[in-house]
């Protein structure tokens, strides 16, 4: 059985209150985060999520609302948990540099030497396929600003599979990656079409039909989205909510 727990669900602003993009996953053999936020060391402590059960953290672009939190869960596993598991970064190509880039910038510099616990990068370019901790994944390309690598991520364990897409705005190809899974986690910043790297629901009800997969769940609100939780076509994904598949 896969146990989903959103995190964070709100688009970069924290609109309506929410958190930033964060979804554990628990899969059997372990746990891995898709995307860590800023605020995601907020959330995993008011939902009383410890830091040693994440077994991989899984970054589907560089923004900061999806890795900006990752120097303070950093700075946390050496002070505050002592961690001795290893534990494993995996995301877009140059995600090493990037998070080494951002924790020296945000004061706290990852200093291998002083690390508690074996910390390891892996590079998931499109397409790309690798085991991370408990679970395959495999990435694929999304439609959002090319300087943050942005990708989609599909993980896989046994005949289990979460489809997640991160940050994207429509494009052909998505409700293939979709395919199949028992739980599609899917953004939807927008109510409706405006801006071309994000996506609204306007499109998602457009193309309802073309998705092959199973419970579909919106994440990543803006604004307009989050005020009509209960009022749209799919159902949207709230801080703290649990799903099992
Ligand atoms: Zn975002
Ligand atoms: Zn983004």
């Amino acid at each position: 059985m896969t146990e989903v727990v959103f995190v964070g669900t709100s688009d970069a602003f924290g609109a309506g209150g929410r958190r930033q993009a964060a979804v554990l996953v628990r899969m059997p053999g372990g746990t891995v985060l898709l995307d860590c936020g800023m605020t995601t060391g907020t959330g995993m402590n008011a939902l009383g999520i410890a830091r040693e059960e994440i077994d991989a953290i899984l970054i589907s672009h560089f923004h900061a609302d999806h890795f900006g939190g990752i120097p303070q869960f950093l700075l946390a596993t050496l002070y505050e948990d002592r961690r001795r598991r290893p534990l494993r970064i995996a995301g877009p190509p140059g995600v090493e540099a990037r998070v080494r880039a951002a924790s020296a910038a945000l004061g706290h510099p990852i200093v291998d030497a002083e690390r508690s616990h074996p910390l390891a990068f892996d590079e998931l370019p499109t397409r790309g396929e690798a085991e991370i901790g408990p679970v395959h994944v495999t990435s694929f390309a999304t439609r959002h600003q090319p300087d943050a690598m942005p990708h989609g991520l599909s993980i896989r364990n046994g005949s289990e599979k979460v489809v997640y897409t991160g940050d994207t705005g429509w494009f052909e190809g998505l409700p293939r990656f979709a395919s199949g899974a028992q739980l599609f986690v899917c953004e939807c910043t927008q109510l409706v079409r405006g801006y071309d790297f994000h996506l609204s629901h306007e499109e998602l009800v457009e193309h309802k039909g073309a998705f092959d997969c199973g419970r579909i769940v919106l994440t990543h609100l803006g604004t307009d989205t989050a005020s009509r939780r209960g009022k749209l076509a799919f159902e949207t994904a709230d801080d703290g909510m649990v799903i099992r598949v």
